[in-house]
C-alpha cells in the first residue's frame, strides 16, 4: 500500500496505458466480465478478499475522473452498472464498496479511469 501511494507520487498520463494493453489482451489479467464497452478483472494486488477492477475499454480521454464531460455520462453510467453487475456475480450479497481514484492525492497510479470494486469482508470506515 506504502509503494502505491510511493508510486503515485510519480505517475503520469500516458498516450497508451497498461489498461490499453490489458483490453488488448498484450497485458495478462484475470478478466471476470467483458462487453462492448467495459471490462472487469481482479486486481493484482488485492485488498479485500474481493477486489476487481472496471474499466472503459475506450477511454476516450478519460484518464482520471475529474476529466470527465456530459459526453462521458452514458459511459460512466455504464461502469457504475457494470460495477454492480459483476459484484453480484462475484456473490457480494452483503455489500461492497465502489472507489475511483483521482490523482496524486488519492494515490492514483494508472491514468486510465478505473472502478475499484473492493468487498467479501466487513469493511471499515473512513479510509485513510
Ligand atoms: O487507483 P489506482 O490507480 O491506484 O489503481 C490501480 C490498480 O491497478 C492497483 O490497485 C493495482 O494493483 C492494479 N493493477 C492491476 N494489474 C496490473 C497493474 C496494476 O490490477 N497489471
Amino acid at each position: 500500500m506504502v509503494d502505491e501511494i510511493a508510486k503515485a507520487q510519480t505517475a503520469i498520463p500516458e498516450e497508451v496505458t497498461l489498461f490499453d494493453k490489458i483490453v488488448a489482451k498484450k497485458i495478462p489479467a484475470n478478466i471476470i466480465y467483458e462487453d462492448d464497452l467495459a471490462l472487469a478483472f481482479r486486481d493484482i494486488n488485492p485488498v479485500t478478499p474481493t477486489h476487481f477492477l472496471v474499466i472503459p475499454k475506450d477511454r476516450k480521454g478519460l484518464s482520471q475522473l475529474s476529466k470527465a464531460t456530459p459526453e462521458h455520462a452514458q459511459l460512466l453510467g455504464h461502469l457504475l452498472i457494470t460495477a454492480a453487475k459483476v459484484a453480484a456475480q462475484e456473490g457480494l450479497d452483503n455489500g461492497f464498496r465502489t472507489v475511483i481514484n483521482d490523482g496524486k492525492d488519492a494515490g492514483q497510479t494508472v491514468y486510465h479511469l478505473h472502478i475499484h470494486v473492493i468487498g467479501g469482508k466487513q469493511l471499515s470506515w473512513p479510509p485513510g
